[in-house]
């Protein structure tokens, strides 16, 4: 029997003190109510009531190796007893670099940092700076972090927003308390549309420094890049003198190796990498070409951050890039095959059901939507899901025993197996049952 007895009193507990009652404004989103954690361990987390799930959050795409995977946690603790953090250098950020280029196709150099927000604040100054330019493209339905000069109105989101700044901005706020300011130097285009990227990139080319994308639109739908979008996208902004930043906190370590630009054999300028690079342990980075990095060698760009490169972090992500990369990144092709057969038997089961969904998978990542369309193609479609309709199914996946993030993303780790597949297409049926 699916309890939450004691997360909601935990929750009640933890408004007292703690704002919001969670760490992360999202988490709040959870229904029927934001769980508490025990443990846990692979592709399976326990709570506090007792109740135990299948796991595809995985702490919103880190885990990549499931939790508390044996060999990584070996290395974090060998790691914390020589020290976990020094301020001074150690060889951990040498390993980790040269790791990182000789993997990441664009990466000549790579800065540390801690999150992904970080990473896309750096990527951005080293564009700025790079360029002489301050203007930045990005794209509806993409995220990159929550810092003031980047976050903007997004749906997927669910964030409170003030409904006055939203209507009187041309690029609307993503929060309250944003500074209206803050997003004066940002474009926001449609994104998979070369013709509004064409023409406004030529037309203001004097003064755009950077294009900032996801190389697939894992946070609106796991919509993917039109056929030839991601080359033109690299032509254009070649040829204007514009620094291409390919955005890949999640697609990075998780769509491959090389991330997604090594599978679709692009190559921008700056890469931003985070989530699944440290298997779960707060680190990121920024990686590209030699002449844009320099800037930080030279120290007109400072590259702060006291936790930066610590040993905890450089450890992690050397212990999990490490295992992903065992027998050539074997483990890629059978996440995938798995998540295949998953999202296959979803299909299914929703066909079965006469239950109109969308499911958009690239490799071990996918989004399902309830939706009447055929396809989910476009920023326009997906705000078209019953984005309720998915919260519902969410929670009754809960009551079933699976855990999922209430947008609709879902990640598979290297630890899932057959067996997990199977109990969870069970689960779902029984879920869609109940759904009407
Ligand atoms: N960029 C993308 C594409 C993301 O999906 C996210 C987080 O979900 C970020 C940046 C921000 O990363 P973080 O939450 O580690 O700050």
């Amino acid at each position: 029997m699916f309890q939450i007895d004691k997360s909601k009193a935990k929750y009640e507990q933890a408004k007292q003190h703690l704002a919001g009652g969670v760490a992360s404004s999202l988490r709040a989103s959870m229904k029927p109510t934001p769980l508490y954690a025990e443990s846990a361990k692979g592709a399976r987390l326990r709570d506090v009531d007792g109740n135990e799930f299948i796991d595809y959050l995985l702490a919103y795409g880190p885990l990549i190796l499931g939790h508390a995977h044996d060999g990584l946690t070996d290395a974090i603790l060998m790691a914390m007893r020589k020290g976990y953090t020094y301020g001074l250098q150690h060889d951990g950020e040498i390993e980790l670099a040269d790791l990182l280029v000789e993997i990441l196709p664009c990466a000549d150099k790579v800065a540390l940092s801690g999150s992904g927000t970080e990473a896309v604040m750096l990527a951005l100054r080293l564009a700025r700076a790079h360029t002489g330019k301050r203007k930045v493209v990005r794209f509806h339905g993409h995220y990159h972090g929550w810092s003031d000069s980047i976050f903007t109105s997004f749906p997927g989101a669910g964030l409170q927003q003030s409904t006055a700044a939203k209507q009187a901005a041309t690029v609307p706020p993503g929060t309250m308390g944003q500074s209206e300011s803050s997003l004066e130097d940002i474009i926001l285009l449609p994104w998979n549309d070369v013709v509004s990227l064409e023409s406004t990139l030529r037309a203001h080319a004097g003064e755009i420094a950077a294009v900032i994308s996801e190389p697939v639109m894992c946070n609106s739908g796991c919509i993917q890049p039109n056929v030839g979008y991601l080359e033109e996208l690299r032509r254009l902004t070649e040829e204007l003198g514009i620094v291409f930043i390919l955005d890949e906190v999640i697609t990075g370590f998780r769509l491959g190796l090389g991330g997604a630009h090594e599978r679709f054999g692009i190559k921008p300028d700056l890469v931003t990498i985070g989530k699944a690079m440290g298997g779960g342990i707060a680190v990121s980075a920024v990686g590209g070409k030699a002449e844009i990095m320099k800037h930080i060698d030279t120290a007109e760009v400072s590259h702060l951050g006291t936790l930066n490169g610590n040993g905890v972090a450089t450890a992690a992500a050397l212990a999990t890039i490490r295992e992903l990369a065992k027998d050539n990144g074997a483990v890629y092709a059978r996440m995938e095959e798995l998540f295949i057969k998953l999202s296959t038997g979803i299909r299914e089961l929703l066909h079965k059901r006469h239950i109109s969904g969308v499911i958009n998978q690239v490799g071990p990542v996918f989004h399902m939507m309830f939706i009447d369309e055929k396809e989910v193609n476009n920023f326009d479609t997906f705000n078209k899901r019953d984005s309720g309709k998915y919260a519902r199914f969410a929670e009754l996946m809960l009551e079933e025993g699976v855990l999922l993030r209430p947008n609709g993303l879902w990640y598979i780790s290297a630890v899932h197996e057959q067996a997990d597949i199977d109990a969870t297409l069970l689960a779902v049926d029984r879920a869609l049952g109940l759904l009407v």
